[in-house]
């Protein structure tokens, strides 16, 4: 588990044919098939800033081009800058008429005023002179870019060239559908047009104006650049006051080269995001509205559903041709008992049988057009293929299956207290919800030293389903296979 989500030596084989660590993938229910993040629809459900923890409507984090407007990154190491307060004499002002009893009237008053600091790396706004503020949130000075008005102006003209082009689009799509009302409107009974209809009632014959792009002036190339400043043949450089790539790329609009011009930038939003299974179109994850919870209203995470395979001891010197045991933990993660087998990979003709098979099921499921055009994205499934493994050992499979029994979190502070199960030989230990078995396993003879010896199975296991079905009442078990790829080291050297 050292790399918890790059982890690649236990694979599993995606619907689709990816492969995939179990913590990357997801389960359809509704499918009984394991889901990618390609097979899967991926659906913005809100945006929020994580520092302030504040939902922000999508339209308006349009509006805001999806920064935050109270929350800060540093400049210089993009940690969330703070606002520090400190007290400063200010001069009085004249108009400011001294307390009764401050006889002495006093020349200067103590105010509380405010600069951003970062806690990471002692950044703060007093190092590239912005004034300090009275208020802490809200106030602060927005850095003005050269080309600001330039890129305005850009995106004003091509927002209009894009609505002209859906208005002539869509009239165009009037004028070739015919209309087809049941029943005949006024206009059709009475043979008078929209337009005297309109005129007649004193309103203006004109339809909505024409979205009409402003013209802007192209950009041209110029040869005439200016020279170089000669300083910067003769002044050493002082590596301290240039930028780093990273700090110029987090300031896009102006990409300061000197640290002179960083500026507090607006911290982005972040998003809670939806997963829906590309070919039922159910939702595999849904997180909670609220920005500060951190749980879901649907979780349908692999490893939840899919028995989990570990490595738990793996032989020390692997030679071609020589066969060694293998020892690997299974674990049940639902709440039912599990009958799991060990099979064989299905061979090249048993694949393409079943990417047949699975471009079938997608042209069948996929919604009629009523549904099209209700859902919010049109679905584009992911070609299944083969998978882009092989595999370079045989293992001797078992020919028994064994059981796994269900999840109980409570059985970890049990004493182990288990009643003896009658196992195949095989299953060399087992605790709780997990059993260990032993394989032999054989790394094919023309390996070259150093190369990768990959183990490869199916994995059946039987499911049960805790989705209501409305004819039947119980839950319904099922028979589901996984193929799972692992890494069982190199062949050594001698
Ligand atoms: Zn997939
Ligand atoms: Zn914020
Ligand atoms: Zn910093
Ligand atoms: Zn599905």
């Amino acid at each position: 588990m050292a790399h918890f989500l790059s982890n690649t030596t236990v694979q599993y084989v995606c619907a689709c044919g990816i492969l995939n660590p179990l913590t990357k993938l997801f389960f359809c229910r509704h499918c009984l098939a394991l889901r990618c993040d390609f097979c899967l629809c991926h659906e913005v459900d809100s945006h929020f800033c994580y520092n302030c923890v504040e939902n922000i409507p999508s339209s308006e984090a349009k509006l805001k081009k999806y920064k935050c407007s109270s929350c800060f990154d540093c400049p210089s190491c993009q940690h969330t800058l703070s606002a520090r307060a400190t007290t400063v004499t200010v001069p009085r002002k004249a108009d400011e008429e001294p307390a009764a009893g401050d006889s002495k009237a006093a020349a200067a008053i103590t105010r509380k005023m405010y600069y951003l600091a970062c806690l990471a790396c002692r950044w703060t706004s007093r190092d590239v002179g912005i004034p300090d503020q009275t208020v802490a949130t809200g106030s602060w000075p927005e850095c003005e870019y050269s080309h600001a008005t330039r890129f305005a102006l850009l995106m004003e003209h091509f927002q209009a060239v894009v609505l002209r082009d859906k208005q002539e689009r869509q009239d165009y799509l009037r004028r070739k559908t015919p209309k087809q009302h049941k029943y005949p409107n006024l206009t059709d009974r009475t043979g008078l047009t929209v337009s005297m209809i309109r005129r007649q009632m004193g309103w203006s014959d004109k339809t909505p104006p024409k979205a009409k792009p402003i013209e802007v002036n192209p950009s041209e190339a110029t040869d005439e650049v200016d020279q170089l400043p000669d300083s910067i043949f003769t002044e050493p450089v002082n590596l301290r006051e240039l930028t780093t790539i990273k700090q110029r790329l987090s300031q896009p609009a102006g990409q300061p080269v000197t640290v002179k011009h960083l500026f507090p930038q607006h911290k982005s939003l972040s998003i809670k995001r939806s997963l829906r299974c590309r070919q039922c179109e159910h939702n595999v994850i849904k997180p909670e509205y609220n920005p500060s919870s951190i749980k879901y209203r649907i979780q349908l995470f692999a490893a939840h559903h899919v028995p989990d395979i570990r490595i738990v001891k793996l032989p020390d010197n692997l030679q071609g041709g020589v066969q060694v045991k293998l020892q690997l933990k299974f674990s049940n993660p639902t709440i039912h008992e599990m009958t799991v087998a060990i099979k064989e990979l299905p061979s090249s003709d048993e694949e393409t049988a079943l990417i047949e098979e699975m471009k079938k099921a997608v042209v069948s499921s996929t919604p009629s057009s009523l549904n099209v055009s209700l859902s919010r994205q049109v679905s584009l499934t992911e070609e299944p293929r083969f998978v882009d493994q092989r595999v370079t050992a045989k293992i001797e499979l078992p020919e028994e299956s064994f059981v796994l029994p269900h999840r109980d979190d409570s059985a970890e502070f049990d004493e182990d207290l288990q009643l003896p199960r009658e196992d195949p030989k095989f299953v060399i230990w087992r605790r709780a919800n997990k059993a260990c078995i032993e394989l032999s396993m054989e790394p094919q003879d023309n390996l070259a030293p150093g190369s990768e010896t990959i183990i490869g199975f199916t994995v059946q296991y039987s499911y049960v389903n805790t989705v209501q079905v409305p004819e039947k009442k119980d839950p319904q078990t099922h028979t589901l296979n996984s193929r799972v790829y692992i890494k069982c080291g190199t062949i050594s050297g001698k």
